[in-house]
């Protein structure tokens, strides 16, 4: 046990080491470079540690006290407190546990007869448990149309179209619906374009009107290119409180000794309805904690990540400019 408390130690030493501001600013700067040389990502991801379902960790990790094992005259709140037990005494083993099944991940859905990335990278961060998680973002071979370019343009056409709508001048057709900007957060530069006294000149008009255009089928293109097909989850038949503004815990996966995450299925059918309709469940449906709970000015609860969102039936490209990141 003296060995294994030195190793966590050391594990816990190292991380503090690696969680540094150089650390930061070096993988920054890596990022950076690649970007310059080799194309904008077209994908962003975060892995997390599902350490508290990891069932083959826990037998790995302790298995003379393995959180799955005991009796049942122990409560489902007490099994959670030993597996973060588990966890907590074992931050090597959860780490090496972690970082195999990334690679695994990784070497599969971005290699050649997956996604095909032409390159990641990524970047270990620890949270105060000691747990690990990665940010990463890869850019696809299959990125022709340039989902970066298309982006900036899709902004364009909107600060475009705003333009034309403060002084209540026709818009082309096509351009954005109202579903489209409903939630968008647009910042106005401070040109001519957005000044509503004055008077557009016929040239700037019909520029703007190109633009507007070629936003459009940006966001056509953004949508069939990458969206529809490998972003999007489409839930056929949403749980019975998808449009309250708050969870039903009757809807929520709960782990206990019975049951078994639909991710950690062995042999799962992946054409199977059900099993699809279960992992969306269980891994897509945001739940409010701590996490996201923010306060505004006047003492206000609101979820930093805009929950809950309103049901919808199509994707649309949401624009959100942040004067703290230009
Ligand atoms: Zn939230």
């Amino acid at each position: 046990m003296s060995t294994v408390a030195r190793q966590s130690w050391g594990v816990l030493t190292f991380r503090k080491e690696f969680w540094t501001r150089t650390f930061f600013s070096k993988a920054k700067r890596e990022l950076e470079s690649l970007m310059q040389q080799k194309g904008m990502c077209t994908l962003w991801f975060t892995f997390s540690a599902a350490d508290n379902h990891w069932r083959d960790f826990h037998t790995i990790a302790n298995p003379m006290n393995n959180a799955t094992n005991t009796t049942t005259e122990i409560d489902e709140k007490e099994k959670a407190i030993r597996r973060r037990k588990i966890v907590r005494d074992n931050l090597h083993v959860d780490d090496f546990h972690f970082h195999k099944g990334f690679g695994r991940f990784v070497n599969f859905f971005f290699g050649k007869d997956c996604l095909n990335a032409s390159w990641y990278w990524y970047r270990t961060e620890y949270q105060k448990r000691g747990c690990p998680h990665i940010h990463g973002c890869c850019r696809l071979t299959s990125d022709h149309p340039g989902l970066h370019e298309l982006g900036q343009k899709v902004v364009h056409a909107r600060q475009a179209q705003i333009a034309l709508q403060s002084r209540g001048l026709p818009l082309p057709s096509p351009c954005f619906s109202i579903e489209d900007t409903e939630d968008d957060k647009i910042l106005i530069s401070p040109t001519a374009d957005f000044d509503e006294t004055l008077t557009l000149q016929q040239t700037v008009l019909e520029d703007l009107t190109q633009t507007i255009r070629e936003g459009v089928d940006a966001q056509t293109r953004m949508l069939n290119y990458y969206n529809n097909y490998l972003i999007t989850t489409m839930h056929p038949s949403p749980p019975t409180d998808a449009t309250s503004d708050d969870r039903d815990p009757k809807t929520r996966f709960e782990q206990t000794e019975t049951s078994v995450h639909p991710c950690h299925m062995s042999n799962p059918d992946l054409n199977n309805l059900d099993y699809y309709l279960n992992v969306t469940n269980a891994c897509q449906r945001h739940k409010c904690n701590s996490y996201c709970q923010r306060c505004d000015k006047n003492g206000k609860t609101y979820c930093q990540m805009g929950y809950p969102q309103s049901i919808r039936h199509r994707s649309i490209v949401v624009v959100k400019q942040d004067k703290t990141r230009y």
